[in-house]
């Protein structure tokens, strides 16, 4: 699908807020009447729940845990500076380069010119509600000086916990379906977390000192998506509470964790995707509409929370608030 193409097949409104011809929905795994064929295209197609994002992070907690971690767990017994700090380097690095990317090619050399671009504008230069004055520097600001150390901390914490003998694990040897099932359970259960984690953000005193940081960016872009309180992003990261209680392995700590610190710069493009020729599938309308209209939409098209909890919009017609 080229780019142009989908440009083609949305509408903009006469504010010149741009949406899909579709009709916002959800993955096919919940949802009724069950459609085997989708259901099947969903999970092993291109774009879908497998393959190729989610297999890019499978391969990066790997790559992390034996390659840059060293492999073993005795190594993290006590708290040092030099693997601390290499973890704050690292996360620090994939941060830049999975935010940066999106946000040089899409808003800075603008491959997709404003193609299928929900909100009319581009980020805000010259207004008070943002630290510098500038959209872009305090998105990048928020996500660099409080993600990065929070989401470096839960890792530290986990290991340090984890090579003192405190927490349940287990190896691939030990335990082969329920090691393979973690990499389909993790996403599922960062969504349910998600959803959850976000709603309590959503209660007023909550959202007023805490969330309304996240909202400041009603038009965001991909480094809106860290763009958090920093008791946001400890909450958001408490996802990671999972490999503390359930037996699991270094390498499915750092696929929920980088998986849950480095997604949201794919769900804020504030675009709708494939990118780049129609060849990268990227973009959340899903999310978009939670920016948007703010009261709803509070998790994810793969588990239909929303629509169990009547907080679903999909993007038809006059926005009604959802919920509380
Ligand atoms: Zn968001
Ligand atoms: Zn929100």
């Amino acid at each position: 699908m080229a780019t142009k193409e989908v440009h083609d097949r949305g509408h903009i409104d006469d504010k010149g807020h741009w949406r899909p011809e579709r009709a916002q929905g959800f993955a096919p795994l919940f949802t009724l009447p069950f459609r085997p064929i989708a259901l099947l295209k969903w999970l092993f197609g291109w774009g879908g729940y497998i393959w190729p994002i989610r297999v890019i992070y499978v391969v990066l907690a790997y790559v992390t845990w034996y390659l840059l971690q060293g492999g073993v767990l005795e190594t993290y017994k006590s708290l040092e500076f030099g693997w601390i700090a290499l973890i704050v380097l690292r996360n620090l690095i994939l941060l830049v380069t999975v935010f940066g990317f999106y946000h040089v090619t899409i808003y800075m050399l603008k491959v997709e010119k404003s193609y299928g671009k929900y909100h009319p504008d581009w980020q805000i230069k010259d207004s008070k509600r943002f630290l510098f004055h500038d959209q872009v520097k305090d998105n990048m600001f928020r996500s660099i000086v409080s993600g990065v150390p929070i989401w470096s901390a839960w890792e530290v914490l986990y290991l340090w916990l984890a090579a003192n003998g405190r927490l349940p694990l287990t190896t691939y040897s030990q335990s082969p379906v329920w090691f393979v099932s973690l990499f389909f359970i993790i996403p599922l259960w960062r969504e349910v977390h998600f959803y959850f984690i976000h709603r309590l953000l959503h209660w007023k005193p909550l959202l007023k000192a805490v969330h309304s940081v996240h909202h400041k960016n009603p038009n965001c872009g991909p480094w809106s998506g860290m763009a958090m309180h920093p008791i946001e992003h400890i909450g958001y990261l408490s996802v990671v509470l999972l490999a503390f209680i359930l037996p699991v392995h270094p390498v499915h700590l750092f696929f929920i964790s980088q998986l849950t610190a480095l997604r949201p710069a794919h769900g804020h493009t504030g675009f709708e995707g494939p990118f780049f020729k129609g060849k990268w599938p990227a973009g959340d309308y899903f999310h978009y509409l939670h920016h948007k209209h703010v009261s709803c939409n509070y998790g994810e098209s793969t588990v239909p929370l929303d629509r169990w909890f009547g907080t679903f919009f999909d993007g038809e017609g006059t926005f009604r608030r959802k919920g509380k």
